[in-house]
């Protein structure tokens, strides 16, 4: 897996603002937010394509993300994981943003 900027938080050698943590995942707000509520999952085990055998580190992910949302937003928010090029992904380790506090456009750009 490629070392990135998400490597560098989970070693706490870059900060970040960290809203949650476990054992499976890190969470912390995007430095760059798109909406009032912009965190950001991610495993601390990197991958990039998910497969059958990371079901239950996804499956931890996703219930995190949405423990966040329930919390933080309680009009609704919305879970995004961009992939690949033409999603918009920026950074090869896997994260699922969790986005609200307003009401969200669709469909997305
Ligand atoms: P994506 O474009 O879906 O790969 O999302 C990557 C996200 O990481 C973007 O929303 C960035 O704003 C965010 N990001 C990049 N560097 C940092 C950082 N050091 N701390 C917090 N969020 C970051």
């Amino acid at each position: 897996m490629p070392e990135t900027i998400f490597s560098k938080i989970i070693r706490r050698e870059i900060a970040a603002d960290i809203v949650y943590e476990d054992e499976v995942c890190l969470a912390f707000n995007d430095v760059a937010p798109q909406a009032p509520v912009h965190i950001l999952v991610i495993p601390r085990e990197p991958f990039e394509d998910a497969t059958q055998a990371d079901a239950t580190t996804l499956g931890h992910v996703m219930e995190v993300a949405a423990r966040l949302g329930r919390e933080k937003c309680p009009g609704g928010f919305r879970l995004v994981a961009n992939t690949g090029a033409d999603g918009g992904q920026s950074v090869p380790h896997l994260h699922i943003h969790v986005l609200g506090g307003r009401a969200l456009g669709w469909p997305p750009g």
